[in-house]
């Protein structure tokens, strides 16, 4: 991401009611379910990051808002929040009736639709990569740090400041437990007949003898309900 000096400061230095009334009013169908109730939408929470986080956020919204103009679609946020020392933008993608096409003037075909989402979605993997290495305080370069279990994205000096002790975690230990939660809860839905057992249509097989596909996708939703838990 590149912004100026002057601008990154000042999302920074903007608290988190001021950061989100520029937001939703900047880009209102990215938030248009902004103020919608609790049971209809995780975005009812706001802009749940800190400040040092501001500029990846606005920098994405850009990014996407332009993209979403020029194919025609919506990336409708249900969710912004930190997650594993990881800025998690839950979106999902919508065709905005309301724009035609920039250059045809007709409807979104489902090829651009399919384009768009493509791109969104990798803009949206790149902004949250690029966040483990952003100090959520300041907006300066930094690592991730384990404190008390709880990994967070510092910088040196506001790792110290908030007793981080030791090394910053590294990619591989922050992945590695991700994994052994994910692997819990597994562990959790096969004990409780969940999921597991209705992918194999109620047979229950021995854990060990659980397809490997079948593993594959419920580490795949539950990975998705880890970064749910509060
Ligand atoms: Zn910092």
């Amino acid at each position: 991401m590149w912004m100026k000096d002057d601008e990154k400061s000042r999302l920074v230095a903007m608290t988190r009611e001021e950061f989100d009334a520029m937001m939703v009013g900047k880009y209102p169908k990215i938030f248009s379910d902004r103020n919608k109730p609790m049971s209809e939408t995780c975005m009812c929470w706001g802009f749940d990051v800190g400040p040092g986080w501001h500029p990846i956020v606005a920098d994405l919204c850009e990014k996407i808002d332009a993209v979403g103009k020029k194919f025609g679609v919506v990336a409708v946020a249900d969710q912004v929040k930190e997650k594993y020392a990881g800025l998690r933008f839950y979106h999902h993608v919508i065709m905005d009736d309301s724009v035609p096409h920039i250059e045809t003037e007709l409807p979104v075909s489902q090829s651009d639709y399919d384009v768009a989402e493509g791109i969104i979605d990798d803009l949206v993997s790149h902004a949250e990569g690029e966040s483990y290495r952003i100090c959520e305080v300041c907006g300066e370069y930094g690592k991730t740090y384990s404190k008390g279990g709880w990994l967070t994205a510092w910088c040196e000096k506001h790792a110290m400041e908030n007793g981080a002790i030791g090394k910053p975690v590294t990619d591989e230990e922050r992945r590695k437990a991700i994994e052994k939660r994910s692997k819990e809860i597994v562990k959790e839905l096969y004990d409780n007949d969940q999921a597991i057992g209705t992918v194999l249509e109620g047979k229950k097989l021995p854990i060990d003898k659980v397809p490997f596909r079948v593993v594959v996708s419920v580490i795949e939703s539950a990975t998705r309900d880890i970064d749910n838990e509060e």
